[in-house]
């Protein structure tokens, strides 16, 4: 017993070796850093740019990012970068000002998309942020930032070209196979239930029906009226199954589904990855993780 503890934390020891040794051979290369307002954008980017520079996520995985605070190391990181990307539509609140004191280059992923309004509250008339959460709109982050990369780095652009056409390809295949599980799905179940309204582009992409507790995290609260609002929607169409979010408290969620039976679907990832080795370490397993919940809870 003791030889395999021994060995175990061998494995370990040089498996954290070989690791700060890939970080520092690839830092040490002198490489310039791109920083992403969070972890979504970071391994896209990534993919498209793979060794060409570091990429990093200003926010952590799990973070809540609508309403990070930036620290005083976020601005030396964030100085010492050579471009920042954000989503834009709003999602970071803090973004605006945190750049307004740096001289480094900004990519707004949202200056080329098409929003989707949100329809109440806070945020009324103000483009929804979670463009990302639609595999479809995902095909569009992919070419709005191979255009991106492509300009920051001209003699690279046939690189991040093939590169993002591989990932296309995967993002189209996740596509494919939930365009495919909804048209099988009869109408009147396709209902996606969260706790944030954060599913609008994937609900409008894939003509499903959204209901949520509160609209957009951050100033968002749950109402006794937004809360008698769900559970009617709930019971009325019969909706089996609801969701929540990895980066809020299922709580309010777990009162829909006491007052009327549904059941609870599980987490959906939105606006944060998972830490390695959870479900949804990577957009592409994000995707796959939030779409086998919603086809497993709706079926
Ligand atoms: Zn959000």
């Amino acid at each position: 017993m003791k030889k395999r503890i021994l060995f175990l934390s061998l494995i370990f020891l040089i498996s954290l070796a070989s690791a700060s040794c890939k970080k520092i051979s690839k830092e040490s290369e002198n490489k310039e850093v791109i920083l992403t307002s969070f972890t979504v954008l970071a391994d896209i980017i990534d993919n498209l740019a793979k060794d060409e520079f570091i990429v990093r996520s200003l926010t952590k995985p799990g973070v809540e990012v609508h309403g990070y605070k930036p620290t005083p190391s976020d601005l030396v990181k964030a100085s010492n970068a050579f471009v920042f990307v954000d989503n834009g539509f709003g999602f970071e609140l803090w973004a605006e000002k945190f750049v307004s004191n740096l001289k480094v280059k900004r990519i707004t992923v949202a200056e080329d998309l098409d929003p989707i309004f949100v329809t109440e509250d806070f945020y009324k008339g103000k483009p929804n942020p979670h463009a990302w959460i639609s595999p479809k709109r995902g095909i569009l982050y992919v070419d709005i930032l191979v255009e991106s990369l492509s300009e920051l780095r001209p003699s690279k652009r046939e690189i991040f070209e093939e590169n993002g056409r591989i990932y296309k390809d995967k993002l189209s295949k996740i596509d494919e196979e939930f365009s495919l599980f909804i048209n099988n799905l009869d109408e009147d179940r396709r209902y996606l239930v969260s706790c944030e309204g954060a599913f609008s582009y994937l609900t409008s992409d894939y003509g499903m029906k959204e209901v949520y507790l509160w609209p957009v995290n951050a100033e968002s609260q749950i109402t006794p009226r937004r809360m008698a609002r769900t559970i009617s929607i709930v019971k009325n169409k019969n909706i089996p199954t609801v969701f929540c979010e990895s980066t809020v408290s299922d709580e309010s969620q777990m009162v829909v589904v006491r007052e009327t039976g549904a059941k609870f679907g599980g987490d959906l990832f939105v606006d944060s990855l998972s830490v390695d080795g959870g479900p949804a370490s990577t957009y592409i397993k994000m995707l796959e993780h939030n779409l086998h919940l919603i086809k497993k809870g709706l079926y």
